[in-house]
């Protein structure tokens, strides 16, 4: 999720550049983090200050924090635009502490949520019709810096300071590690789909490129949603899961031709979760005259796309990043509803590393859970 490196520039050196900036930033709560420090990526315990809780703030105990991809990316510098020291951290789950005076929405002992976005202009047309996702002025909850000229940082931390207006009820019947992921791989996918009317339709042919932590999501909505769906992978040791776990109704192997011959022109909608480097050619093929294909991974590098798929069929590229918190809070009362959670490994914090390296190297079924309130001492 890169901001281009003069944006950031921009950012960091003229840090009240927004009409809600306040004056001098108050940093007086000292927070354990886990920091990567340079473009090894490698965490390290980080001993930091996070502002006063203000009026329109909320202080949370942090229980959990999922593990994305992007948390890799950022921290091992992928995209050129990381600010060191970076606490990552996006999925975070955890209880209300201490509640502002302008705070009526949340109580202390809360059971509550927080995303990617920390603060957005709340002026534009964009905050106005709830996709503050998209709002210029967007400042992340990790790598960015707050009105107040504070960095943020993200969730691998034992406690965040945060605005209510970004913070979600995460209803009782979810547990609160395997409700982490849904604010960032639940999310991601939620919105992409409802944004190409699969919320509204059923019976849809759909599919997901690459099982990892954001494409196991994929399945589960598109199931909840009433749609056929197939997982196109490059991993042949991910079938059974995909099938017998996830509920996939089938399981195409992309490095395998006669499979991907067999399937073409087969699917209505395809949505896109790879991490790395990748042509969309292949996939094209597999679309419907009109198909959709929805962008939602974020390589490095440039994603190829071959003319001659796309025209032929009149199909469609779009993207889609995370949701605005309406979407959050509406996809969590949803997964109550319908029991949808995130199949997770919990890892604890002297194991970090570890997870990373195994996140890494495709390791993983489906998505790291980082148990910070389980750090011997997150007294912080
Ligand atoms: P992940 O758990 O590592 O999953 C990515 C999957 O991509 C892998 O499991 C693998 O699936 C597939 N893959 C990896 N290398 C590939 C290659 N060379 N060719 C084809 N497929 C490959 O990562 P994640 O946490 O799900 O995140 C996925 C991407 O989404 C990342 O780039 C992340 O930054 C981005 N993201 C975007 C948003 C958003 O709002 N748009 C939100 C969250 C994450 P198979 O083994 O099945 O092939």
């Amino acid at each position: 999720m890169p901001l281009s490196p003069s944006v950031l520039k921009a950012l960091i050196t003229t840090p009240a550049i927004s009409p809600m900036a306040k004056s001098t930033p108050k940093l007086t709560k000292t927070a354990l983090g886990w920091a990567a420090h340079d473009s090894s990526g490698k965490l390290t315990p980080f001993i930091f200050k996070r502002r006063e809780n203000g009026v329109d703030d909320v202080t949370i105990k942090i229980l959990y924090c999922g593990m994305c991809r992007t948390d890799v990316h950022f921290a091992k510098n992928d995209w050129g635009n990381t600010a060191y020291p970076i606490v990552p951290g996006y999925e975070i789950t955890g209880i209300v502490i201490k509640v502002g005076s302008n705070v009526s929405n949340l109580k202390i002992g809360e059971r509550v949520g927080v995303g990617y976005v920390a603060a957005s202009c709340l002026e534009c047309e964009l905050c106005k019709s709830f996709q503050e996702n998209y709002c210029d002025h967007m400042r992340p909850v990790y790598n960015s810096i707050h009105w107040d000229g504070s960095p943020t940082y993200g969730g691998y931390s034992t406690m965040l300071v945060a605005d209510h207006r970004y913070v979600v009820h995460i209803p009782e019947s979810l547990p609160m590690d395997r409700a982490a992921p849904l604010m960032g791989a639940g999310l991601t996918v939620y919105t992409a789909m409802k944004h190409s009317n699969l919320f509204e339709s059923k019976g849809k042919h759909m599919a997901v490129i690459g099982l990892g932590g954001v494409g196991h999501m994929a399945i589960k909505f598109g199931k909840a949603f009433g749609h056929h769906v197939t997982v196109i992978s490059t991993s042949p040791f991910k079938e059974k899961d995909a099938k017998e776990k996830l509920g996939a109704d089938g399981f195409i192997l992309s490095t395998d031709l006669k499979q991907m011959l067999r399937n073409r022109r087969s699917l209505d909608f395809v949505i896109d979760t790879v991490s790395a480097k990748h042509s969309l050619g292949p996939y094209l093929e597999l679309l419907k005259v009109n198909g959709i294909i929805s962008i939602v991974g974020e390589p490095a590098q440039p994603i190829e796309v071959p003319a001659t798929p796309l025209i032929y069929g009149k199909k469609v590229i779009r993207g889609s990043i995370i949701g605005s918190v309406k979407e959050i809070q509406e996809m969590m009362y949803f997964c109550g509803e319908h029991n949808i959670l995130c199949d997770i490994e919990v890892v604890s914090t002297d194991k970090i590393n570890e997870a990373f390296d195994r996140l890494a190297k495709n390791d993983v079924k489906f998505r790291f859970v980082l148990n910070v309130a389980g750090h011997q001492s997150s007294k912080l």
